[in-house]
């Protein structure tokens, strides 16, 4: 331990050097992107037009207010029962009508969770497509190695945002153990659909509004979006945000219908809406930059989905690949496909897995050693465990982090239990979500070190 809290002296004063190094504001640049990336979710109830108003900051996802003659319409309700409540009593303030009913864009529990506070008493319908309730059971986030891409059990001092919102399931208080790995909390607000529609679209009048409820798959089979043919107002759902679409979630889920997706796009630009309240971040509004930001969207995905085609065709594998699909610089300086949430290198990855599924190509992975034959291979090549944690400990002060990560994986991998090779791998998971623009990824990589730290003595 001697060696290690020694070590720990030199990396804190080569952190102390580094900080004000000329490198240090690029190394952090992405964090501190993310950090003001939090405006955006500033709590406030928005109009966005005469009888339309989002409220944004209050949950994970937003709730949207349409005002009709002796009725309003909610479109997606929050997550939670307590998010809700902060919301209706804003709303309240703008209209005390009766709710004649709630639409659901997708069975998210962000958009599905509070929908019970805004019935409250008033019976509304509610409306969602039918793939909603017939949908496969979502097996993701459940205790992926600790790991919690939104981060609800870390500490408010490290926490920042959840990329598309302020958090979820941040009010919990339990604790860590309780939340950790859980992608989300409990949808107890949740209200079964009581109309569904399971063609490409469905028109309604409700309080004398009129409303086109468009099936519109993306981030999920069955979202939709909500169109109002009189006002030009567009409800995107979650296939449009401010931040690079989550094509693949790494909470653990099926590759978002990316083609479908697209299309879902070019049918939301054509529609040329005066206004766009998507269901997470800010409204825009003038039909110039909703096209342009429908528009950029659209090309984002089409753009990684080519690219990462065109390499499969030459042979390309995953890791080449993640290092050749880039945005095209107009794009990735695009205000609306920073990766604050999903990233293109996961977007690869997934669309690579699901076009040709989980082999590379490559013989020698067609049956690899087992995780812990290989790892007692290399530990033994390294000359013992203590070599490679000596490696790994030098790998953090030269800020190869992910290469420390790798390395502490090998003595976690031949003894789960090595307490040293833990700390290593929290420590440098920690530097990693510390130089991240992506809410996901720091979650992810700060929630994993926490789970690897529980429990373990004091140094
Ligand atoms: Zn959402």
């Amino acid at each position: 331990m001697k060696r290690f809290d020694s070590h720990r002296r030199v990396y804190v004063l080569a952190t102390l050097l580094t900080m004000s190094a000329p490198g240090v504001a690029q190394e952090f640049a992405g964090r501190d992107k993310l950090r003001a990336h939090s405006a955006e979710f500033r709590k406030e109830v928005i109009k966005v037009t005469d009888g339309v108003y989002v409220a944004v900051g209050f949950s994970l996802g937003n709730a949207i207010l349409i005002q009709g003659d002796g009725g309003t319409i909610i479109v997606d309700t929050t997550s939670t029962v307590a998010d809700a409540r902060d919301v209706k009593a804003e709303f309240a303030k703008i209209s005390t009508a009766p709710v004649r009913a709630i639409i659901y864009t997708h069975f998210h529990p962000d958009h599905t969770g509070g929908a019970s506070v805004f019935a409250g008493d008033d019976r509304p319908e509610v409306y969602s497509h039918q793939l909603l309730v017939e949908r496969a059971p979502d097996i993701g986030g459940a205790g992926r190695d600790g790991g919690n891409q939104f981060g609800s059990s870390l500490p408010d001092a490290v926490y920042i945002n959840a990329g598309i919102g302020p958090g979820i399931g941040r009010r919990v208080t339990a604790a860590p153990a309780a939340t950790a790995g859980s992608a989300v909390a409990p949808q107890q607000g949740f209200v079964r659909p009581t109309r569904t529609f399971n063609n490409d679209r469905m028109s309604v009048t409700i309080a004398g509004v009129r409303l086109e409820l468009l099936h519109t798959p993306g981030e999920t089979s069955d979202a939709i979006s909500v169109w109002l043919p009189d006002k030009n107002v567009l409800m995107p759902g979650d296939n449009f945000y401010r931040a690079f679409p989550n094509l693949y979630a790494i909470r653990g889920v099926r590759l978002r219908p990316v083609d479908q997706w697209i299309a879902s796009l070019d049918q939301m630009i054509a529609l040329k809406p005066e206004h766009m309240v998507p269901s997470h971040t800010r409204p825009i509004s003038g039909a110039a930059g909703t096209a342009a930001a429908l528009t950029a969207y659209r090309d984002g995905i089409q753009s990684v989905l080519d690219q990462t085609l065109a390499g499969m065709r030459k042979g390309q594998r995953p890791d080449e690949l993640v290092q050749r699909v880039k945005l095209p610089p107009a794009l990735a300086e695009n205000p609306y496909l920073q990766e604050f949430y999903g990233t293109v290198a996961w977007s690869v990855r997934a669309i690579y897995t699901d076009y040709v599924g989980w082999f590379d190509g490559n013989a020698a992975n067609l049956f690899p050693l087992a995780a812990q034959d290989r790892a007692a291979k290399i530990v033994a090549l390294a000359g013992g465990v203590e070599r490679v944690a000596a490696s790994a400990r030098t790998a953090i002060t030269e800020g190869q982090f992910q290469w420390a990560a790798e390395l502490a994986d090998y003595n976690l991998a031949v003894d789960g239990a090595n307490v040293p090779a833990k700390r290593l791998k929290a420590q440098a998971l920690t530097e990693l979500g510390e130089r991240q623009i992506s809410a996901n990824a720091r979650n992810y990589y700060l929630t994993t070190a926490q789970f690897l730290l529980r429990g373990l003595p004091p140094q």
